[in-house]
């Protein structure tokens, strides 16, 4: 298979893709309430002759049969869940949101458009086919439990006996024709705590006669701040951020309780565990010391995407033949935000990649949930190449 081929096709298509994710942007929908991207992505699968399963009621999994007979099952994974942000952006006034407060500000439509380009490139090339192709449309990205989570629970791609799966996302710190990939950890598992300080309330004025929730905060606060440098291992990234922090009501009054939000990110669970401990035990001391109380939730997120190295391999060489040894850059450490993919891979063996979806001309270099978030839509001709190529591309015994 000549992967130019692809190339040369998915340009042809560009603008039918273009025209899907525009479609796609102006219609947003929330993490699984997916109902009518779902019925529109069906409708284009149909199109196409492809058979179209269901497994969880939003989302879906086209299923393509090769033409030569093979037991290969080879997955290539969109998700296409939007955000609940209000979205700007001058790039983008033709096909800006219709739905208030919903957004594709992290280029899930394109993941879509990019998709359903390479099922029309393969679906052109079926009888040169090996097995089975699967486009999974994954809903629910964005949101715990994650649409992959849910999607492995059904056991439907178990059945299947899928032998490998590919995802991909927009990535605004490259140019259309680049891509960026890692061997082995990728990104990171991202988890989540809520922590409630309760004291007790009174006058500033008589902080003897209360237990002030505030003076708790800042100590928990700072003190988890070591958790990072002191008890995790130092070759080994980690984060503990506190995103929110609510208490208090006037400059005068001692408030009842102050209530903290904040994410870890981490690459593997016994780190996580660790840390959640280690946050617990803080709020824990700091409250008793303090004559307070306490509550904990610890929230365990998505698994870090860890990618597969002869999977992985088979992108880059993919990318090398496609786009030139030159645009297939290789990250030299992993990134700390997370993705649902990880399900996957933690199921059979896969790989997620970055494509380069930023030029400034065309307001596409802001970060993924930003409300001016865009894509360079001439990441589609690459993106649906390369994720039709993957399909060729070799699976280990
Ligand atoms: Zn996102
Ligand atoms: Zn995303």
């Amino acid at each position: 298979m000549e992967f130019s081929k692809f190339k040369k096709q998915a340009e042809a298509h560009q603008g039918e893709m273009v025209d899907i994710r525009r479609h796609l942007h102006r219609n947003p929908e929330l993490s699984y309430q997916e109902h009518e991207t779902t019925s529109f992505i069906v409708e284009k699968l149909k199109e196409l002759d492809i058979t179209v399963d269901q497994p969880l009621s939003t989302g879906c999994v086209g299923v393509l049969e090769g033409g030569k007979d093979s037991d290969k099952v080879i997955a290539l994974r969109a998700d296409i869940d939007a955000l609940p942000i209000t979205e700007e952006g001058k790039h983008k006034e033709e096909f800006l949101s219709d739905n208030p407060g919903i957004a594709h500000c992290c280029g899930h439509d394109a993941h879509t458009a990019n998709m359903l380009g390479a099922v029309r490139l393969l679906s052109e090339v079926r009888d040169q086919i090996e097995g089975i192709v699967l486009f999974i449309f994954q809903p629910g990205e964005e949101k715990l439990p994650g649409g992959g989570r849910l999607l492995c629970e059904t056991g439907y791609l178990q059945e299947k006996g899928v032998d490998v799966i590919y995802g991909l996302h927009s990535y605004p710190g490259l140019e259309p024709g680049q891509i960026a990939i890692r061997k082995g950890a990728l990104m990171a598992r991202p988890d989540e705590f809520a922590i409630e300080l309760i004291g007790k309330g009174g006058h500033a004025a008589s902080p003897h006669e209360a237990v002030d929730p505030i003076v708790m905060a800042s100590q928990v606060i700072s003190q988890i701040q070591t958790i990072v440098s002191r008890s995790v291992n130092p070759t080994e990234p980690a984060v503990v951020t506190v995103g929110k922090i609510n208490g208090g009501s006037a400059h005068n009054v001692i408030p009842a309780k102050v209530e903290m939000l904040g994410t870890v990110r981490t690459f593997a669970k016994e780190t996580a565990d660790m840390i959640r401990d280690r946050i617990e035990a803080i709020t824990k001391g700091v409250a008793e010391a303090s004559g307070g109380a306490y509550t904990f939730d610890f929230d365990y997120g998505y698994p870090a995407v860890i990618n597969t190295e002869w999977a992985a391999e088979n992108v880059m060489d993919t990318a090398d033949e496609l786009l030139g040894k030159q645009n297939v850059k290789l990250l030299d450490e992993p990134i700390m935000a997370g993705e649902d993919f990880a399900f996957y891979q933690q199921e059979f063996p896969g790989a997620f990649f970055f494509l380069g979806s930023g030029r400034e001309e065309t307001g596409s270099t802001y970060s993924w949930h930003h409300p001016q978030y865009n894509i360079d839509e001439d990441c589609f001709a690459t993106g649906a190449a390369l994720m039709a190529s993957l399909v060729f591309q070799p699976i280990p015994e």
